[in-house]
């Protein structure tokens, strides 16, 4: 796993002055065999912020097939029918989970445009429509993905920024809410090793 991971990444998705700091530093107390120590440190120290997501997505893609990940890993679509009925708001996170801002606008508006459509064939009329963006940060999205959300009739959109919703984010930019990354909080690290 670590051999894919050195091959998938590339020299300018690691931060070279955190991994001089860090070297040492780290996990030096835990009983890691040394490559999951290594592992560890380049996904939880080294790799610029902006990468991270998207290169574990790609080594948890290598290492489990696409059937595996599903039963595993995601909800199924008895199990959103349940969470629709018991009033929850489903969101929509696109059909591919691609870097928005990499996609041409024709590629973004399919992403979104069909991933709305699975939902609603599935759970009937959407009451709020809202989104995610995968990945999330200030460079997964642009311009034109804001737009489009909005026109297409999406209430809301979730970015990842480390701070609360204001009043002034939902009058000023609701395509773009700060939400927490899951790694902030305790036990939600990303972690493979
Ligand atoms: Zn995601």
């Amino acid at each position: 796993m670590l051999d894919f991971a050195n091959k998938i990444i590339e020299d300018d998705m690691i931060e070279k002055q955190l991994m001089k700091e860090f070297k040492n530093k780290t996990y030096v107390k835990q009983d890691n065999d040394e490559n999951v120590a290594k592992f560890k440190k380049i996904f939880n120290y080294y790799i610029k912020y902006e990468f991270r997501e998207e290169i574990l997505d790609k080594i948890v893609k290598n290492f489990l097939d696409d059937g595996e990940i599903f039963k595993n890993l995601y909800m199924s679509e008895e199990q959103l029918k349940q969470m629709h009925s018991a009033q929850m708001i489903i969101g929509s996170h696109t059909v591919d989970h691609f870097v928005l801002s990499k996609l041409s606008e024709e590629e973004q508006g399919y992403q979104i445009h069909s991933s709305f459509k699975f939902l609603e064939n599935l759970l009937g009329n959407l009451q709020i429509k809202c989104f995610c963006y995968p990945y999330g940060g200030f460079h997964t999205f642009n311009q034109f993905t804001e737009k489009f959300l909005s026109d297409f009739g999406c209430v809301f959109s979730f970015n990842v920024e480390s701070r609360n919703i204001s009043l002034h984010d939902l009058q000023n930019r609701p395509q773009a809410l700060p939400r927490y990354d899951c790694n902030e909080f305790n036990f939600g690290k990303a972690n493979l090793g």
